[in-house]
């Protein structure tokens, strides 16, 4: 799923980059010695290599109904634990050793968050526009589950596209909700999980932001918040992170 999503969304954001630079991102020369253009090209290859973006989507429409189902079969996933950023992670032990490339489980983060007996909203009340993101993506979630349990899939990819937005959205709730506590005050705020929320749930609901969620596409003041965050980092010399993140020498 992050091999799906995590490339399209970078081609994305360099498109929409694009866009703003107009004719400075089509020049080799003179403007930033042309980094863009070598970052547009760069970017292209992470969602054809180690497998294109068909082929992982096709490779989730055939685990769908698996990734779907509440639960494992054989163990039970600490989640808080898996995506506690203070701690490293545990040691990959599996039940089999067995070469697989399908995963039999199911999907304890979209589960927890978009699943029948999903977590408590009331942990972001105080961000009406959070909930009403995440209320977008539960309306999503149960449409997929409708489309599986009826087996009414389409001929397309879309539901694998449509589950791999649903994952990163319960991704993005869950390192939010277990880390929070030792983030800095900027993500600990939540802000950036708005707008990380909004966005996916405009990308598996409609193409255009919905106005009934009450930002406008730009984010309005939490855009603006995360940006000037974001430019403190960049003014610093740090990498975009929640967490303080270590560069290489
Ligand atoms: C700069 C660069 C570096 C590379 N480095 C490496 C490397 O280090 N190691 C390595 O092993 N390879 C490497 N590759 C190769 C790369 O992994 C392949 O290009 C990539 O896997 C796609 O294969 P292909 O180009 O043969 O396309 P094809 O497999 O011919 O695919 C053509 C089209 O058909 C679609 N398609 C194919 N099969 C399916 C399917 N089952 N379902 C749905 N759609 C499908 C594809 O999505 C694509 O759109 C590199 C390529 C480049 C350009």
């Amino acid at each position: 799923m992050t091999k799906y999503l995590v490339p399209n969304m970078c081609e994305r954001v360099v498109r929409d980059a694009s866009v703003v630079l107009s004719a400075r991102s089509y020049l080799r020369e003179g403007i930033g010695d042309g980094i863009f253009q070598k970052i547009a090209r760069d970017i292209a290859i992470t969602s054809i290599f180690e497998g294109t973006q068909l082929l992982q989507l096709s490779l989730i429409t055939s685990q769908l109904t698996h990734l779907a189902r509440a639960g494992r079969r054989d163990e039970t996933v600490d989640v808080g634990l898996l995506s506690d950023l203070a701690t490293p992670a545990r040691s990959w032990n599996p039940s089999t050793t067995r070469v697989r490339v399908a995963d039999p489980g199911g999907d304890e983060l979209v589960e927890r968050w978009f699943g029948q007996s999903a977590f408590a909203l009331d942990l972001l009340a105080s961000e009406p526009r959070a909930v009403a993101a995440v209320q977008s993506l539960r309306r999503e979630a149960k449409a997929l589950q409708l489309a599986l349990a009826t087996n009414a899939l389409p001929g397309d990819l879309s539901l694998a596209r449509q589950y791999c937005i649903l994952h990163a959205a319960a991704s993005c709730l869950q390192i939010w909700h277990t880390n929070r506590g030792r983030l800095s005050p900027e993500s600990a705020g939540g802000e950036w999980l708005t707008l990380c929320l909004e966005r996916l749930a405009t990308m598996a609901c409609c193409e255009s932001p919905s106005p009934s969620w009450g930002g406008d596409g730009m984010g309005g003041d939490l855009g603006n918040r995360v940006f000037t965050w974001m430019l403190g980092q960049l003014e610093r010399g740090e990498l975009f992170s929640l967490m303080p993140l270590e560069l290489a020498q």
